[in-house]
């Protein structure tokens, strides 16, 4: 077998790399070597795998420092004899869409697919009379950078299995039953192997069931759910942001023979805002104000989530210089308290000056001295002591 390639390297990373940083370097990886991206293209895929191992790996604490000290010996332990199994050892599908869900879309069918199954937390099915609870769905969306700030309510139809009315969810066609299993006698579960090494598992003919549908509703080709599309209202509460998600207790797929439905988990993906930026709570922008505002004061108006709000600009304000206004950010997503508004002031250089303009300006100019601009006073003062220690280091 071929030495395996350092995890640090294959994410391009110091060894020293922060939870963060590191997060954000497997994102970079896995959004060029996505399958999605790349389809049809092996290398491609063994790539994407080789990354999303390196990240399980580094993003574990206990792994990362197995890893530091032991190098790829040191997991065997953790993922047993033949080391990191993809299907079984990858626990970050759900992150990964996380990671990746804005850009790829909702759904896990490619998670599905490439991690072998359970995309996000299907429930164990019950063996009593074939009930079997709905699995959580998992959708993401994009909201609009106001719809966080002011919490908002809009409709979205999901592709969501309800129960099959035809049958009722029983998977039987009109006028029969589903019947028992004959294979396992309607236990779901057979016992297999040889010698002490019996194990019980889901009976292969039924699924598990204990159940078999020998003449199934044509609707819904026996399994009891239909796909549908469901309107839903939801509630945004004002302060979510990327990553935030809304629990929706029993929206998730129809159960079928009495079984629960499972719960609607939606993520929120705030799209980019042309002023505004947010860190936390904290909402930054950069304010553009004409030059001369800068050099001989006056007030600008700032946008914030309440109304416009006053600024002074004091008589020679530097460029770059930020006011803090305190409790005009974000609402807090759990309802508790306000961030801040971090407004930089950035000179705009003035275009298609009229004539006046520049006559005017000229005026200036010609009426400044060096005690105006002390910074490219320096600037020149610099610049010609290097040059002078030039001559006097070719000389001697
Ligand atoms: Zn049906
Ligand atoms: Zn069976």
């Amino acid at each position: 077998m071929a030495a395996k390639q350092d995890y640090y390297e294959l994410l391009g990373v110091e060894r020293t790399v922060s939870p963060e940083d590191l997060k954000k370097a497997y994102r970079k990886m896995a959004m060029k070597y996505h399958p999605d991206r790349n389809a049809g293209d092996k290398a491609a895929e063994e790539k994407f795998k080789s990354v999303s191992e390196a990240y399980e790996v580094l993003s574990d604490a206990q792994k990362r420092r197995q890893y530091d000290q032991y190098g790829h010996d040191g997991l065997k332990t953790s993922f047993g004899p033949g080391g990191f199994d993809f299907g079984r050892d990858f626990t970050h599908g759900a992150d990964l869409q996380d990671i990746l869900g804005s850009i790829f879309g909702g759904g896990g069918g490619l998670f599905d697919g490439l991690f072998g199954g359970g995309g996000g937390g299907r429930r164990q099915s019950s063996r009593t009379g074939g009930a079997q609870a709905g699995a959580d769905l998992r959708f993401d969306i994009e909201i609009d950078f106001e719809e966080a700030a002011f919490g908002s309510e809009r409709e979205v139809t999901l592709p969501i299995s309800t129960q099959c009315e035809t049958c009722s969810g029983s998977g039987a066609a009109a006028g029969s039953k589903p019947e028992s299993c004959r294979q396992c006698g309607g236990q779901g579960s057979v016992i297999s192997g040889n010698g002490f090494f019996q194990v019980r598992q889901a009976c292969p003919v039924c699924g598990g069931e204990g159940t078999m549908i020998r003449n199934p509703c044509q609707t819904c080709a026996g399994s009891g759910r239909v796909k549908s599309h469901k309107r839903i209202t939801l509630k945004i509460p004002k302060g979510v942001e990327t990553g935030s998600r809304l629990r929706i207790t029993g929206k998730g797929e129809g159960g079928v023979r009495g079984g629960p439905a499972g719960d609607l988990y939606v993520v929120m993906h705030v799209k980019a805002h042309p002023i505004f930026q947010r860190r936390e709570d904290d909402l930054y922008c950069e304010v553009p104000v004409p030059f001369d505002m800068l050099v001989i004061g006056g007030v600008i108006q700032v946008p914030t989530i309440d109304g416009f709000a006053k600024i002074k600009i004091d008589e020679g304000t530097e460029t770059g210089k930020v006011f803090r206004l305190r409790g005009k950010g974000m609402p807090s997503v759990d309802g508790y308290g306000r961030g801040d508004l971090h407004a930089q002031v950035v000179p705009e250089v003035p275009v298609k000056l009229s004539s006046k303009q520049k006559k005017a300006l000229s005026e200036f100019r010609d009426a400044s001295v060096p005690e105006n601009y002390p910074g490219a006073t320096r600037f020149h003062e610099l610049g010609e002591e290097f040059l002078e220690r030039k001559r006097t280091m070719q000389k001697g």
